[in-house]
């Protein structure tokens, strides 16, 4: 195998294609990640300034991969889940003790997450982190796929391997370049992101409000600071990212209210604009995708990165069973047939997981946007009988938390290998 032969190449070494290279260290791989913007650019548009909600199966498959410690500790627990819309009568809460566990999700910033995942990666053996380096061309064959790397210094590079890993997000080239058409709609708003100070201490809570713009989020970050995700509508967003700090804070505040007193010390602020995407395949011949090259959703129920985390423990359990390598990762005796099988298990395995949460999210966002009475009327009948009647909370937990469906290993906090 010459040294351009890579058993698995990953295109994209944001938050889930990193986090692949991490889970995969266990089977001794020889692995590549191709990432195309240097670490700790201002530009890295993964490990960047959100804040993200880190679920349940999420932590356990950090636990699993030996990551966990460092994570929580960087990490704020969420043990409880206020729901609310604006104006309306009603409201909902899920509370971590109520559902047994010790916290329902933990807020980290995306950067800091980053810096704990990279730093782990870059100490890894048997992994090649390529970087920063474009995948500009691929080519498929039943016996292997190759691809064309476009380096920093203008040169040209070809991996060779026994299968490529499109991690290269929401607009994903390699996906394209797979063949694979990704169904886009766009939700007509974009999502302010930055944190701030509230003047009462927020105590572990996570707010969901339901405004006639669209939801807003407030969770708890380090340091007693609120970060928050606010979505505003498409024609909305310039004036509202060009508002002066207090005038900014006057507005957000009028939206959200004076649950947690006055907002003060706002940060930097970014915006996001929301599109639902979702690729109608998963796999090609010796290619398959992951986290947002395989489905984009509105993070109107912090489900984006855990979906694409549940993902990587899936593609995980898929090749560690299948046995595909199993002369050891020098001999390239992966059979076409048996990683075509694999793909295919994998493809069956995710489908209904990122069917439903695509459905759930999108449902959540329509019926909590309408302006129609029949269903703000049934959306407060749903909120109060979210909160009265037995078992639904408990339903809405377990899907919140990543817990819901059949588990791969890594998601259930049990190591690979
Ligand atoms: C405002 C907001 C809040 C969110 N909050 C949450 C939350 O609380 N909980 C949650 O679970 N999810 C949340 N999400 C969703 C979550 O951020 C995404 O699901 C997650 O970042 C997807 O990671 P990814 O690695 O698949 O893609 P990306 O983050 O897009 O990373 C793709 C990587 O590929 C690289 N790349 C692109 N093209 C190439 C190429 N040709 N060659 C090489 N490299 C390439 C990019 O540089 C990048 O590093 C939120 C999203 C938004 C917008």
């Amino acid at each position: 195998m010459s040294n351009n032969h890579y058993n698995i190449v990953i295109a994209g070494g944001g938050m889930i294609g990193t986090s692949l290279a991490l889970a995969l260290a266990p089977l001794g791989l020889r692995v590549a990640v191709v990432e195309a913007i240097p670490r700790k650019a201002a530009a890295q548009p993964s490990f960047d300034d959100r804040s993200t909600a880190l679920s349940r199966s999420t932590q356990r498959m950090f636990e699993a991969m030996g990551l966990w410690p460092r994570i929580v500790a960087a990490s704020t627990p969420i043990r409880s889940i206020h729901v609310s819309d604006r104006g309306r009568f009603g409201f909902s809460h899920i509370d971590a003790d109520e559902q047994n566990v010790e916290a329902l999700g933990y807020v980290v910033i995306n950067r800091v997450l980053g810096a704990v995942l990279q730093d782990a990666l870059d100490a890894l053996e048997g992994v090649d982190v390529i970087r920063p380096a474009r995948i500009s061309g691929i080519e498929l064959a039943p016996e292997g796929a190759t691809a064309v790397v476009d380096l920093a210094d203008g040169s040209r590079q070809s991996l060779a391997c026994d299968l490529l890993v499109a991690a290269d997000g929401a607009n994903s080239a390699v996906r394209e370049m797979m063949g694979i058409t990704a169904q886009k709609s766009r939700y007509g708003q974009h999502a302010v992101i930055g944190n701030l100070l509230p003047e009462k201490d927020i105590d572990n809570v996570a707010y969901e409000r339901f405004t006639e713009q669209g939801p807003l989020a407030v969770l708890p970050v380090a340091d007693g600071r609120a970060g928050f995700v606010w979505t505003v509508s498409e024609d909305d967003a310039e004036r509202v990212m060009a508002l002066d700090d207090p005038a900014f804070l006057a507005e957000l505040q009028q939206q959200f209210g004076f649950r947690l007193g006055a907002f003060s010390k706002v940060g930097k602020r970014a915006a996001y604009p929301l599109v639902l995407s979702k690729a109608l395949r998963l796999t090609a011949t010796r290619s398959v995708l992951i986290g947002n090259s395989a489905h984009g959703l509105h993070p109107v129920s912090a489900q984006g990165f855990n979906l694409g985390m549940r993902d990587v423990a899936a593609i995980v359990d898929c090749i560690a069973d299948a046995s595909i390598w199993g002369r050891g990762p020098e001999a390239s005796d992966a059979d076409p047939a048996a990683v075509a099988a694999m793909l295919e298990q994998y493809a069956q395995w995710r489908r209904a997981d990122q069917e439903k949460l695509v459905r759930f999210t999108d449902g959540l966002v329509k019926l909590f946007g309408s302006k129609r009475r029949p269903l703000r009327t049934l959306r407060n009948i749903g909120m109060l009988g979210f909160d009265l009647v037995p078992g639904v909370r408990s339903i809405f937990a377990r899907h919140t938390m990543g817990l819901a469906g059949r588990l791969p290993r890594l998601s259930r906090g049990v190591p690979v290998k």
